[in-house]
Order: C-alpha cells, then structure tokens, then sequence
C-alpha cells in the first residue's frame, strides 16, 4: 500500500480531511511519511538548509548562545537543544564553536527533539563523541535554563487553512475527485475563535494559515526559559503576519503538487511568527524583533568569519565559501527571506544581533 492509497482509503471512510491532516500524513506518518523513511537534506535530496550550506551558520548560532548563557550568569546545567536537527550539521558546529567557551561543555545536557528515526542515526553518527538525549515531545525537556536553535523547524509542522467568507471562515479540506484522486475542497462557512484577530486584516477570499501545533511547543519552551532562563533562536522563512496559500511542495530541489504523491515530496508552509511570539509571550517569555537572517547572521560577524576561513582557502574552495556566504545573506537569496525570533526572559536583554 502506498502512502497515497492510505490517505484515499481514509478519506473513503471520514470525508475530507484539514489540510493539517493531509501534511501531517505526509510528512510523519510512521512507515511511509517523508521524514520517516529518508534523509531528504543535501544536493542528493529535496533541499538545501543553511547549516548544510556553511559551518559559519552553525558557528555563530552557537556563539550567539553561548554569549547569551554567560550574559545570563551561566547557568549550570543547563539544556542545549534543537528541534528538528537534520543530519546534525548544526548542532556538530554550534559544538565545535563553543568548545573554547570556558564552562560551557562541562554545564551542558545535548537535548533533541526529532521524529524521524532515520534523521536520528543521522545526528548521532554527526555527534558521536558527545551524550545526547532524544525526545518525541517538547515536555520532555529537562526543568532548568534552556537554550535552544530551530532551524526549519516551524516550516514542517502541519497547517490549516481557512479563506474568508463575510465574517466568518471555510476550511480548505483534501478529499476525493470523481475519479478519485485527492483535490482541495471547501467545508462550511463557520466563525473561527483563533483568527478572530485576522478579520481586520483580511477580506473576502483571503486565505489565512493556522498552525496548531506550533502552540504547544512555543509555550513550553517558552515557559522553561521564563522559569529558570535561557533563550530560543527560531530561524525560518515567513513574516510577522502570514497571508495567502503558502503551501509548497520540493521534490529534488524542484516545486511540485503538494497533492501528488505524498511523502515523496518535502511539504513546508511559511511561519507565521507573531503567532509563535505571541504563544511564548502568554507563557511568559519575552520576544525580539523579528530580524531578517542576512542582516542578523552580519551583525553577528558573518563576513570577519568568512575572511578568516578565506585566508586558509584558493580556487574552487575559495569560490564555494564566497558564494556560501552570499546565499546566506544576500537579500536576493536567503538573507531577507529567513527571519530570525527569539525568545528571551522578561526583563533581560535579547541574545546577540537581536533588538528587543
Ligand atoms: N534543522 C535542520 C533540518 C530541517 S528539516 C537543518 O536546518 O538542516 C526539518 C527537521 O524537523 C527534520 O529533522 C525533521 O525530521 C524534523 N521534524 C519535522 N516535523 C517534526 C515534528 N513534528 N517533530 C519532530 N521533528 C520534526
């Protein structure tokens, strides 16, 4: 049975289904969804992330953190944690960066938070040498100071999706065609509590993006970080305020249906982050502006970074890191489209490249 005949066949017994249930059959289903049965990262794969483009992304998340954990009082133990860590590369360079940082390793406890067995061997082999504890829920992390980096993390969670109709709201739905593939719907018009702050900004038609299960998670880190301090750095493409049908399908580095074959195409939408800060304020964090990745990964010292490593590199080598370090911050290319949150103790200072 394929992913697809799965998703007709429970269609065929409850109706359409949300979108968010659509993804989350793609993206996470046990034996067939996308996470679960590859490593879909790298020029072999669906697509590139920034830390598998250059170490110097990784470097200076990690001694964005490492600064912020010494701003803190260095707190000890603390949790160093990722959500969604990929093949590790990340998280190996934020190690490697803060390795001279004094404390810093003897006080940390590696936290992961991963779905996909097939990533976990992944970043256990890329951190072999280190201990590092895996979680499948976000409750799991440890009660003590939190500092934690998710990379396209948000993206992959699943959505709903609503288009205005006077004061209220239908849902988009995947169901069945009449010769039985799967093709978006519409439910009822029904009134929608969650986006009653969407009705001033949003007229008839409009489609707006829900992502439940981003709540949950915000709000528990944000409630660690309140209570015994430590910060988030959530990197990711979006905007304060998501508007329009931003679901898109990648499948080796090229966009497709979402609705062909799922789980074999990487599925992604764009964050909506005033609701990510919005969740962490309730729980009692603060949050910073929300800063376009080229012009945070600048502030940081992108380019003394990459002049540094330049003077040990010639030729084809030099070139890749001249190029790595444009796709990384050049406003045409990841730099103003990757947003960089964070999310910090009330009445503290925001972490490094970051206002408040
Ligand atoms: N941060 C990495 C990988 C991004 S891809 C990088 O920048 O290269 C998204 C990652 O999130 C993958 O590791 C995927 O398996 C994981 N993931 C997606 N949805 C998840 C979920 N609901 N719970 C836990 N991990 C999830």
């Amino acid at each position: 049975m394929s992913l697809q005949d799965h998703i007709i066949a429970r269609i065929r017994t409850d109706g359409p289904i949300s979108v968010a249930d659509y993804m989350a059959e793609a993206l996470l289903h046990p034996t067939y969804g996308y996470y679960a049965t590859r490593d879909p990262l790298g020029a072999s794969g669906d697509f590139t992330t920034a830390p598998e483009i250059s170490q110097m992304f990784g470097e200076l998340i990690g001694l964005a953190l490492a600064q912020t954990w010494i701003d803190q009082g260095s707190p000890t133990p603390f949790t160093l944690a990722e959500l969604g860590p990929g093949r590790g590369t990340l998280m190996a360079d934020v190690l490697r960066a803060t390795k001279a940082v004094p404390g810093f390793h003897a006080a940390m406890r590696i936290s992961l938070l991963e779905a996909s067995p097939t990533l976990r061997k992944r970043q256990a082999e890329a951190l072999s040498g280190y201990a590092a504890t895996w979680h499948d829920t976000i409750e799991e992390l440890p009660e003590q100071a939190l500092f934690l980096v998710a990379n396209e993390f948000f993206d992959a969670l699943p959505v709903r999706q609503f288009l205005r109709d006077g004061e209220g709201w239908r849902e988009k739905s995947v169901g069945l065609s009449e010769d039985g593939t799967l093709q978006f719907g519409l439910g009822p018009v029904a009134p929608q509590p969650a986006l009653s702050h969407r009705i001033e900004d949003t007229s008839d038609n409009d489609l707006v993006e829900l992502c439940e299960a981003a709540q949950p998670i915000v709000s528990t880190l944000a409630q660690r970080i309140a209570a015994y301090g430590g910060c988030a750095l959530i990197v990711d493409y979006g905007d304060w305020r998501s508007l329009g049908d931003t679901l898109q399908a990648l499948r080796s580095h090229a966009p497709s249906d979402p609705l062909l074959s799922p789980g074999e195409a990487d599925l992604t939408t764009h964050v909506d982050f005033e609701a990510l800060a919005l969740a962490a304020k309730s729980a009692g964090a603060e949050f910073s502006r929300v800063t376009p990745q080229g012009v945070f990964l600048e502030r940081l010292g992108i380019t003394a970074r990459a002049q540094a490593l330049a003077a040990h590199l010639s030729g084809q080598q030099l070139d890749q890191l001249i190029a790595a370090h444009r796709r990384l911050t050049h406003p045409e290319e990841m730099g103003n489209l990757f947003k960089v949150l964070a999310l910090y103790p009330a009445q503290m200072t925001p972490p490094p490249g970051l206002n408040a």
